[in-house]
Order: C-alpha cells, then sequence, then structure tokens
C-alpha cells in the first residue's frame, strides 16, 4: 500500500464520516480546490478505494447531476489486535471505524519479545487464513498491549512494531491499550486537545495535542499510575512503592465498598474487583449514600493531584475519565474536580467529563494506529478556539 497524501486523507475521512458525497460537498466540507479533490477522488477510485454509488439529485453549481462517491467494497481493511493479560481479541476494522470480524483468544503465560512475537503471529496467521479472494488487502496492523506484559525491554512497542512490520510484510504499530483507546475516543470527540484518563486495576492516561497522539520518546507517555503518592506505601508492579495506582484503583474501590457496606466476605477474589461491585458503588454514590461518597472523595485526592500536575505540565483543558463505572460515573467528577482545582493556577480552567468503558474501543483504537494513515481524525473537530482565560 502507498503512502496517501494530506488531501487524500481529508477525502477518505469525510467520505467514512459522512459519505456518500459528491466532489462539490468534498471541496465544501474539506476546503479544497474543487481540482484538487477532482485529482484526488480519480486516483481513489482507480485504486479501488472510493467508488461512484449514484449521482446526487442536482449539484447547483454545475447545473447537473453529480456522481456520489463512498468507500469502495474492495476498500483496505486494518487488523487491530487488543492483547490483555487474560485474553486477546483480534477484529477486522475498515475505513469506516466498524468492526467487520472479531474473535476472541486466551492470552497465555509470556515470558519474554520472542514469546509475545510468537503470539501475535500466530494471531495473524488466523487473520490471514480467514481471507479469500473476495476480502479487501489488510493495510497494516494495530497492537495495543500491556506495558509490563513483557518487562525489561525499552521501548517495547516500537521494538515489537519493528520486527513485526519485518514479518508481515504491512505496516505494524504497536502502542500500550490507553494510548490505542484515545485514539478511539479521538475518532469519536470534535476536539483536538484532551486527556483520557482510565482508572481500571492500573491507571494510565492518553493524551492528545493538536489532534496528534503524544507517545513520548519511548512511550512513556501518560503513565500516571505510577507516580508517586506514599513513598513508603504498597509495593507496585514497576518496582517502586507506593505508586497513584496502588492507591487508587478498581479493586480497592470495590474492596473498600465491600468493607463499608459489610459484605466482603473471604474467598470471592474475583467479585470483589468485578464490574457489577464498582456500579453499585457509583449507584449508592448518585443515591446519596454517605459511605460511597466518601470512598469516591478520599480516592479524588491522590488522582485529583495527579491530574492536576498533568495539566500543569501539558497544558490541556479537557479531561475523559474512563472506567467502567457504569451510568452513574458522573458522580465522581464534582469531587475530581474540586481537588484538581485546588491544585492548579486558580485561573486555569478546565473541564472533566465521564465516558463508560467501551470494549470495542480497544481493538477500533488499536486499528487505528495503522487506519490513521489514511484517515486524519482531526478535520473533524471545530476549529481551535482559544478559551484560555489568564
Ligand atoms: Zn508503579
Amino acid at each position: 500500500m502507498r503512502e496517501m497524501t494530506d488531501n487524500e486523507q481529508r477525502i477518505l475521512t469525510l467520505v467514512g464520516a459522512d459519505g456518500p458525497l459528491s466532489k462539490r460537498d468534498l471541496s465544501e466540507r474539506g476546503r479544497m480546490a474543487w481540482a484538487t479533490v477532482s485529482k484526488y477522488v480519480n486516483r481513489l477510485e482507480r485504486e479501488d478505494i472510493l467508488e461512484r454509488t449514484g449521482t446526487s439529485v442536482c449539484d447547483r453549481h454545475l447545473g447537473k447531476n453529480a456522481y456520489l462517491y463512498d468507500l469502495a467494497v474492495r476498500a483496505p481493511l486494518f487488523v487491530g489486535i487488543d492483547i490483555e493479560y487474560r485474553t486477546s481479541r483480534v477484529a477486522h476494522v475498515n475505513l469506516r471505524r466498524q468492526i467487520c470480524r472479531q474473535q476472541v483468544f486466551a492470552t497465555p503465560e509470556i515470558a519474554d519479545i520472542e514469546e509475545l512475537i510468537a503470539f501475535v503471529h500466530g494471531l495473524y496467521r488466523v487473520e490471514l487464513e480467514a481471507q479469500d479472494e473476495r476480502t479487501p488487502p489488510i493495510a497494516g496492523v494495530g497492537i495495543g498491549l500491556p506495558r509490563w506484559l513483557v518487562s525489561g525491554e525499552s521501548d517495547l512497542f516500537l521494538k515489537l512494531g519493528e520486527r513485526l512490520t519485518d514479518l508481515f510484510g504491512v505496516p505494524v504499530r504497536v502502542e500500550n491499550n490507553i494510548r490505542a483507546y484515545t485514539l478511539f475516543v479521538l475518532s469519536q470527540l470534535r476536539e483536538t486537545s484532551f486527556l483520557v484518563v482510565s482508572v481500571r486495576n492500573g491507571i494510565g492516561a492518553g493524551i492528545v495535542s493538536r489532534g496528534r497522539l503524544h507517545r513520548g520518546e519511548t512511550g512513556l507517555a501518560g503513565e500516571i499510575g505510577h507516580i508517586t503518592i506514599d513513598a513508603a506505601g504498597r509495593q507496585c508492579r514497576c518496582g517502586k512503592q507506593g505508586c497513584l495506582e496502588t492507591i487508587v484503583n478498581q479493586r480497592l474501590l470495590c474492596e473498600k465498598y465491600r468493607v463499608a457496606t459489610g459484605t466482603l466476605t473471604s474467598g470471592c477474589e474475583e467479585d470483589v474487583a468485578s464490574d457489577d461491585c464498582l456500579r453499585e458503588l457509583f449507584t449508592a454514590a448518585h443515591q446519596g449514600a454517605q459511605a460511597a461518597l466518601t470512598i469516591l472523595e478520599e480516592a479524588a485526592i491522590p488522582l485529583g493531584r495527579s491530574l492536576a500536575t498533568l495539566l500543569l505540565v501539558l497544558d490541556i483543558q479537557s479531561i475523559y475519565l474512563v472506567g467502567r463505572f457504569g451510568q452513574h460515573g458522573a458522580v465522581w467528577i464534582d469531587s475530581l474536580q474540586r481537588e484538581i482545582q485546588r491544585n492548579v493556577d486558580p485561573g486555569l480552567s478546565f473541564s472533566v467529563h465521564y465516558r463508560p468503558l467501551d470494549d470495542d474501543g480497544y481493538l477500533l483504537g488499536a486499528a487505528s494506529l495503522v487506519a490513521r494513515d489514511y484517515l486524519d481524525y482531526s478535520i473533524l473537530a471545530a476549529p481551535e478556539v482559544s478559551t484560555r482565560r489568564r
């Protein structure tokens, strides 16, 4: 597959979001000259990426019917792979950011990068075997995985991407799960600068600045779960003590709730951290139960302080809190917002929003790691307006 130009990315993004569209529609919405649109649409049509799907009733500029273009049936697909500690999922994702086929596999014990490569190779082979002459070509593979799946490698993501690109013969990009998920959020929001903060058994942040995902020099950007809160605290999986995620996480929130409600029983470890229990906690807080509110307020202190640090460093104004908190997750926003405000410049404006975690988002986001060569999500965002108060 060749590289798409910026104009082609604009055309594909607009058609994927709002197609079918005429050349005139594309020229207006994409702010491109008609001749430019025409040149690239023709080229994408020749390459089986766009196809004509009919005509618009009337093109008022030309005074005649105009062809409508949509993504072609043979438009390239992307493979998205989401690897978690227990299960891994593989999906075909199209340029409309839809999941076409999805399979789930158990994740084996993985000791080092070689075993990880062998596992991913196996997943990819399954996808290739499912291909036939009618299936569109695979244009790339995007993979999201936990940073600590294999320890002792500096920039595991980059290394893995290079090795797998050689092995598969198509571009392969790898990031941690939260950065992959952040690309999914980016494709849904009409915003160009924001943070996605996920609270699960770990805490991580994805950073989008001016429409671009920030990964840092070695893929460590956004590891807020490992900000030290209590140097004498619990041992963390990263090797340090008292990191933020040893103090606030899904499991601890549930455990505190079970203790407060007197429903903690031994021998049900899994149940303690279950999504049901977490939803119960947020529902109770929403209904005004003091014990639940206190747990969330206490947890908001270290989390809010860490987020305040991030806002001061990055100068980003929107935070999207993501978790399996159920429909009442927004009940945490007030206490978080208060704690952040207490720890930043009083004139700094920011907002915190809750988004329930969408499992497909990990797969779609992983696929976006490569699909973004074809799509430019930032053009869907409203023009950037400075709302800064100083
Ligand atoms: Zn840590």
